[in-house]
């Protein structure tokens, strides 16, 4: 639960799951709810997976899946495993010894559905693998590939059908003695993916990875994925999310930390407040706040900075946040620090002046921890 005495209707009790290890990130129970991202580059091209991976977890994922459909792809996950700052899962459909290669690799976590693998015997084997290396493993229900018994069953991919489909993969992984699993239950329908994924949390107490499938672009699939993922959060579910978006990977990163960030459940880096702008601005606000998001890309320690147009808003945002900048008359606005007016500062210079000031407090943050 995120504990606010003060303002209690920011609380949010999550769910109560278990909590499983992908490598040595802690996914379920009152661990920090994780983001996710997924490569897209060519597996086997080890340099350029490597530096996508890297720059993932630059952006702060903190768990990266690697698509991995054939053996030059596993052969080429141990180079990768070893290059890689955070854990890796290994994404498979269908090729039982993909699995089996990838776990022998090193990776912390093997994405795939038992029950789509074949004999008993080959559920066994890619378990006894996950086992001998370590890893656990992702059930990944997707509403676009559910079993043909199921879609004969419902009609159609539906809640019932979808959460049929994740416990039965369960007890397969159950019915072999193996519990390092997490799940999830995506569709690309916000509302088939959401009462999906209630209904789910209501019967397993496994971990639950979060994500709107195949969401969009850049800017549809943020907001599809927002309101999707946003109401679950909102309700206490899930554990990791991954935004899917047909982008760089490292924008799914972003828009998922801003979503949990959004409602408090994770910080990380500097959180701008800042109006939209009118003809009262003192300074050009919004060509500011794109040179500063950028400028301050590189600070991970959160905090909050309210960059306004004016004095209608800016002294009351200011009283919220670490920093603040309010535009004012004659070229030049008030520097606030913690609430309080403490300099003014002319337009020409703030840019420089509020990075300096930013790194500054950031020094200060990290020092005092
Ligand atoms: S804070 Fe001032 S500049 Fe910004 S939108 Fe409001 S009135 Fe306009």
């Amino acid at each position: 639960m995120t504990h606010n005495p003060i303002r209690p209707w920011r609380n949010i009790d999550r769910r109560k799951s278990r909590q499983i290890m992908v490598g040595n990130v802690p996914v379920g129970g009152d661990a920090p709810i994780t983001v996710q991202t997924m490569t897209n580059t060519i597996t086997s091209d080890v340099t350029a997976t490597i530096e996508q991976v890297q720059r993932a977890a630059e952006a702060g994922a903190d768990i990266v899946r690697v698509s991995t459909p054939d053996e030059a792809s596993t052969a080429a996950l141990k180079a990768i495993v070893r290059e890689s700052p955070v854990p890796l899962v290994a994404d498979i459909h269908f090729h039982y010894k993909r699995a089996i290669e990838a776990a022998e690799a090193g990776v912390a976590c093997l994405r795939i559905n038992p029950g789509n693998i074949g004999s008993a015997d080959r559920v066994r084997e890619v378990v006894k693998a996950a086992k001998d290396h370590g890893c656990s493993i992702r059930i990944g229900v997707n509403a676009g590939s559910l079993e043909k018994h199921l879609l004969d069953k419902y009609g159609e991919p539906c809640p019932d059908a979808m959460v049929e489909s994740g416990l039965d993969h369960i007890k397969l992984l159950q019915d072999n003695d193996f519990h390092e699993f997490k799940i999830s239950c995506k569709a690309s329908d916000v509302f088939l993916a959401a009462a999906a994924y209630q209904q789910l949390a209501e019967a397993t107490d496994a971990p639950i990875h979060l994500g709107i499938t195949e969401a969009g672009g850049l800017m549809t699939g943020t907001v599809k994925s927002a309101v999707g993922l946003g109401n679950l959060l909102w309700a206490g579910i899930g554990d990791t999310i991954r935004v899917s978006l047909s982008a760089d990977p490292v924008e799914e990163v972003k828009v998922g930390y801003e979503i949990l960030k959004s409602l408090g459940l994770r910080t990380r880096g500097v959180q701008i407040i800042s109006c939209p702008s009118c003809a009262r601005q003192g300074f050009d606000v919004i060509k500011t706040v794109e040179a500063l998001e950028k400028r301050l890309e590189h600070i991970k320690t959160p905090m909050s900075l309210s960059i306004i147009g004016c004095v209608v808003n800016g002294p009351g945002e200011a009283l919220m946040t670490d920093l603040g900048f309010t535009g004012g008359g004659a070229g030049s606005g008030m520097v606030y620090l913690a609430g309080k007016q403490d300099h003014k500062l002319s337009n020409d210079r703030m840019i420089e002046h509020i990075v300096e000031l930013v790194e500054a407090r950031a020094s200060e943050i990290e020092a005092a921890e």
